[in-house]
């Protein structure tokens, strides 16, 4: 007798695991579709309840945008796609090809989509996931062809730019335009990046391309890109006595001599916190509002609801307890935080959530099901241990 060598042992577990975890996404997709049923939007206009959303984002510790998708995901699934959750259970095929599923059978008639399902899933999980994917929008372009020219249309309707937070001071400015657009713009700047170059230039073609969109755009027109960038850095590093990071506003930290280079430019708004990472000086330039709502804005950064990042700039200061404040009473940071326009109306909307903040930056909440959540506001400086 032979015995299993390990690596086969290990494929053979691989397997089963995948198949594990094709069989616990199809239950919980049907928890989900449960749970949204459970809560019916209780007005017209939207699709979920008030406060639904927010109840998943404090259980799976993930944001109110992610939540959102996935209970909508979800009844789509269940509704209209039901011999692809089938093939997810038993792990024939895996989640990402269930969410391809999805997004290519949205605009579909129910009939259609039902077909397009049928005929790919035929054909088992396809050799990959691309593979998978096209031979879905072949078959949507079949079973519909006018639902595929709608579909670009409306992409062109979607045209935008926007950023994609980066790490190690870097971020990404991605524009969604037409194809041949894209392509156009980039032959362009392509073409620009190439004739910039001079002789000594060190700088690659790829560094060239950036630096010919920034020029374009902003060129030393610095004034003009002023209005939302914050500088939070501790004294001791402005003044050069140690490394501490520092934080640009909405995109979080950055190294101490990147904090020396912003701040040394006179446009943009520092604000400069001890060594514990409380604000010592918010200095006055560009927000109008004052100093006691400036501190809780910095103190906060987003609207405080779990899994909510809508930046500080978007949320109005709260009050945590109805009390009213007594004419000479002083305001205490621990009576307020930060809410978006959509946290507001979900408190004045629904019942059962409950809220509290013991110290300044530290809010308790307590969900409709009774899961309790604490959020602290994010320091600019870890305590010491
Ligand atoms: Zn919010």
């Amino acid at each position: 007798m032979h015995e299993t060598k390990p690596e086969t042992r290990a494929i053979a577990s691989i397997h089963i695991a995948e198949k594990q975890q094709a069989y616990w996404a199809a239950a919980q997709i049907r928890d989900f579709a449960k749970y949204a049923e459970c809560m019916p939007p209780g007005r017209p206009g939207i699709k979920l309840a008030d406060g639904a959303p927010e109840e998943v984002a404090a259980t799976l510790h993930t944001s109110i945008r992610i939540a959102t998708q996935r209970i909508l995901e979800a009844e789509y699934i269940v509704r209209r796609l039901p011999a692809t959750l089938d093939a997810l259970e038993k792990g024939t095929i895996d989640l990402a090809r269930v969410r391809a599923t999805c997004q290519i059978t949205k605009g579909l008639s129910d009939e259609d989509a039902l077909a397009v399902e049928n005929s790919v899933l035929a054909h088992g999980p396809h050799a990959t996931y691309q593979e998978y994917r096209r031979a879905l929008r072949r078959q949507a372009m079949k079973a519909d062809p006018e639902s595929a020219e709608r579909k670009r249309k409306q992409k062109e309707e979607l045209r935008d730019v926007v950023t994609r937070k980066g790490e190690d001071g870097s971020a990404k400015l991605v524009a969604t335009m037409l194809a041949g657009e894209v392509e156009a713009t980039y032959n362009v700047l392509n073409h620009l990046a190439h004739q910039s170059k001079t002789p000594d230039d060190t700088r690659t073609l790829a560094q060239r391309r950036a630096d010919v969109l920034l020029d374009l755009l902003v060129g030393n027109d610095m004034e003009r890109v002023q209005a939302h960038i914050n500088v939070t850095v501790p004294l001791t590093t402005l003044i050069g006595l140690n490394n501490k990071p520092g934080e640009l506003s909405e995109y979080g930290p950055i190294t101490a001599e990147q904090c020396r280079e912003l701040a040394k430019n006179g446009v943009l708004r520092r604000i400069i916190t001890d060594d514990f990472g409380n604000v010592l000086e918010a200095s006055p330039r560009r927000y109008a509002s004052d100093g006691f709502a400036d501190r809780i804005r910095m103190r906060d950064r987003t609207c405080r609801q779990p899994g909510c990042r809508v930046p500080a700039r978007k949320c109005t200061v709260q009050r945590t307890s109805k009390k009213k404040a007594g004419r000479r009473r002083r305001f205490r940071e621990r009576d307020y935080f930060l809410l978006c326009k959509r946290h507001r109306l979900m408190y004045e909307r629904t019942k059962g959530w409950m809220l509290t903040q013991p110290e300044s930056g530290r809010m308790v909440f307590m969900t409709p099901t009774g899961q309790v959540r604490q959020i602290v506001a994010e320091r600019y400086e870890e305590p010491a241990a």
